[in-house]
């Protein structure tokens, strides 16, 4: 036992003792987005169940749905009846009121801009893909390029720009989803980029920005894998490595909202050069500039201008297929350090599942048998099994749909946390 002195245990008795969490904080919502969380993550549930689900009465239950209900975004839909109650009414069960809000999702990338509307009930209505000339824009080509986007997914979906609650948009690099701002991204040419502000500002909506691996973990935790899982990370691949935590069934941001760097934890002291300017870095072993890297270098293979790194990447895939040893030990050795930052993973947060995402995933060399058995020798020796590893190689408009599910926690939030008066409207 820590022993104290008197006068420390005197000012003890006056602070309290325990977490200092602070009222209504994010752990504990208000009992009104409870229960509209609970309806909508249940599809369909009876008042009844809402409250045992939530530990509280009935009455209580009864009131803020009739609340939700008169502010139109909840309904009561008819459920198909349980025969083993009998006869009496019809059974009545709650729904989200999927016309109430629509919102759209935004991925902007190195090689594409891509965008979903979905409604408020998170059903897809209408997607886009708009091709782009790779490397960093200045700010006001950004938002000409998210106004374009944003029109013709628009346009597929019959709907004028004003009829959407709100925006969300996902790009890669360090991006403060708080405040709205971008620190670096490789699609930008400036640093520490108001983007939210500028968005909100160009486009006319609320609008929400984050990182995009955030972004892919939050569409496996709305619509995905991790609906159900507390804890599980998602890594991605693409012109860099990213991940998105969900800790606790929510994306862990860390203090500054800049934590789970993966792409950036060193896997080699003094080692290759990575984007960031650092060395050693993770992504400067696995992404896509590091394999062409190395491609160009072994299998002398002359930059030639105006060639994507995907046509390259594709032609070293191709060689590695037809059994030219150089160019699968580029995805070998890829593999192995892919190993050990999975490891590192294991090894500090122990999560349920790790998902591997993104559509370079079609290199299967990356997450080949031995890939997998190297990070078996490097995750700590308990005994116990690690955590699966799943591909999930989907394409760019998931990670849109995750920038949706971004706009409509905004847009619930904003609604659920005004005062009723306002919610009532
Ligand atoms: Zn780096």
């Amino acid at each position: 036992m820590p022993s104290f002195g008197a006068a420390d245990e005197a000012e003890m008795a006056t602070r309290g003792c325990g977490p200092l969490i602070p009222p209504l904080s994010e752990s504990m919502r208000p009992l009104r987005q409870q229960v509209f969380e609970r309806v909508r993550a249940s599809g369909l549930i009876p008042r009844v169940q809402v409250a045992k689900d939530l530990g509280v009465s009935p009455a209580s239950v009864t009131t803020i749905t009739s609340e939700l209900i008169e502010a139109g975004l909840i309904e009561e839909v008819s459920a198909p009846r349980d025969p083993e109650l009998g006869r009496g009414r019809p059974a009545v069960a709650l729904g989200v009121r999927a016309q109430a809000h629509m919102v759209a999702g935004m991925k902007m990338s190195d090689r594409e801009h891509s965008a979903v509307i979905v409604d408020f009930a998170g059903n897809l209505l209408a997607n886009e893909v708009v091709p782009r000339r790779p490397g960093p824009m200045p700010l006001p080509e950004m938002l000409d390029a998210m106004a374009l986007l944003l029109d013709r997914v628009c346009d597929n979906a019959g709907i004028a720009r004003s009829a959407l609650s709100g925006v969300g948009v996902g790009l890669p690099g360090f991006v403060d989803q708080a405040e709205g701002v971008v620190l670096w991204s490789s699609t930008l040419t400036e640093r520490a980029v108001p983007l939210a502000d500028a968005a909100q500002a160009r486009l006319g909506l609320p609008v929400s920005i984050d990182n995009d691996a955030n972004l892919v973990a939050l569409a496996e935790l709305w619509f995905g894998a991790g609906r159900s899982l507390a804890d599980f990370a998602v890594v991605t691949f693409e012109h860099g490595v990213g991940m998105g935590f969900v800790m606790n069934h929510k994306i862990y941001r860390g203090s500054q909202r800049l934590g789970m760097e993966l792409g950036h934890t060193k896997v080699q002291l003094d080692g290759a050069l990575c984007r960031c300017g650092q060395r050693g870095c993770l992504e400067a072993y696995v992404a896509d500039y590091a394999l062409a890297r190395e491609a160009t270098t072994a299998l002398n293979w002359g930059h030639r201008e105006g060639q994507s790194i995907s046509v390259l990447l594709e032609s070293l895939y191709d060689h590695a297929q037809a059994g030219d040893a150089t160019a699968r030990s580029i995805f070998r050795r890829a593999g192995r350090y892919l190993a050990v930052g999975l490891a590192n993973v294991v090894n500090l947060f122990d999560p349920a599942l790790i998902i591997l995402s993104g559509e370079r995933l079609k290199f299967d060399y990356l997450y080949a048998a031995e890939t997998l058995a190297e990070m078996d020798n490097l995750v700590i020796n308990t005994g116990r099994p690690r955590p699966p590893i799943e591909i999930h190689a989907w394409g760019d408009l998931l990670w849109a749909h995750g920038a949706a599910a971004l706009a409509l926690s905004a847009v619930t939030e904003r609604i659920l946390m005004a005062p009723r008066e306002i919610a009532a409207q």
